[in-house]
């Protein structure tokens, strides 16, 4: 669909505008500093997923980040529901957007006297794009094979990992890493006390004995898919705990997966050296829970993956 982004409508402060007609400016403080946040739902047969929760994620990270951006979270989801409304038509058959919330702190004033925090004002970004089946649909045949790099994901005493900002540079050097190791690999990164805590934009479950098990809220972006699996997991009768897991866990795990907005759930194959229970995938939680959470969202997730297999 990349012949298409032309054609693609964003919201861009106030106004309904061709994609390429959003011109963020070079002084503005998310391109200078990362001073800003997002967060990103997706369609399932365009109709998008869990607004509500992505909104009020979203409105948590404005507030941790002190940035007001003058319009309520009720505006908000309408102007999301616009977004989407406004492109349907692109939408090709069997696919399904990303759509994105997107602020910035503003544009850094320029002059003398001016104080350096002195700016104009947020810029307001509302966007969808396609998701990436066909490239991601190896993972759903395969598994993800994932790689644990040094680097170590950003305690909550420094930046709260909680809050969905712009700079993703800490976990983008542990994909770095992880790629130099094995170009397709995912990174997921070790919090400071050395448990396994989370990738560029996923979350990682363990399976043991039947026991499901995800590191604590409090290191981790809480993924909406997360909190779906959680949930989507409880109701199928499975013991999910939020706990400390450390690589001896997912070495010796039945089933390793990944969640995300885009993935839902994806199974992991490998962690490091480990090959993941019979190195088949997915495995049966991790079925259990996908057919679950493709009956709970109306869409064949793996066969939307599949399809796209060459
Ligand atoms: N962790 C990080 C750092 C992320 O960027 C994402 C993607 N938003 C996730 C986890 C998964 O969150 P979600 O399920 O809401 O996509």
């Amino acid at each position: 669909m990349a012949e298409r982004s032309n054609q693609r409508i964003a919201y861009f402060n106030g106004k309904y505008v061709p994609e390429g007609e959003v011109r963020v400016p070079f002084r503005d403080r998310s391109f200078q500093y990362g001073d800003g946040c997002f967060d990103m739902t997706r369609t399932f047969a365009g109709k998008p997923f869990r607004v509500k929760e992505h909104i009020d994620r979203f409105y948590r990270s404005l507030a941790y980040l002190g940035i007001d951006i003058g319009l309520t979270p009720g505006e908000l989801t309408e102007i999301t529901h616009e977004v989407v409304a406004r492109n349907q038509h692109l939408l090709g058959p069997n696919d399904d957007w990303w759509v994105g919330q997107r602020v910035s702190r503003g544009i850094k004033s320029v002059g003398e006297g001016l104080d350096p925090w002195e700016d104009m004002g947020p810029s307001i970004i509302v966007d969808c794009m396609p998701l990436p089946f066909a490239a991601r649909a190896k993972h759903y045949r395969d598994g993800i094979r994932v790689v644990v790099p040094s680097v170590r994901r950003t305690p909550p005493s420094s930046l709260s990992p909680r809050v969905k900002t712009h700079n993703y540079l800490n976990m983008i050097m542990g994909d770095l890493e992880a790629r130099e190791r094995d170009p397709e690999a995912w990174a997921v990164l070790l919090d400071e006390h050395g448990n396994l805590c989370e990738g560029i934009g996923s979350n990682i479950f363990v399976v043991k004995d039947g026991r499901i098990s995800t590191p604590q809220g409090r290191y981790v972006l809480e993924g909406i898919s997360r909190q779906t699996v959680i949930e989507l997991a409880r109701a199928e009768g499975f013991e999910v705990i939020e706990r400390d897991i450390d690589l001896y866990d997912a070495y010796t795990a039945d089933e390793v997966f990944l969640t995300s907005t885009s993935l839902c759930l994806c199974p992991v194959s490998k962690v490091n050296h480990a090959t993941i229970g019979d190195g088949k995938v997915p495995g049966p939680v991790a079925s259990r829970i996908l057919r679950a959470y493709s009956a709970h969202v109306g869409v064949d997730i793996v066969k939307q993956y599949l399809d796209r297999l060459q």
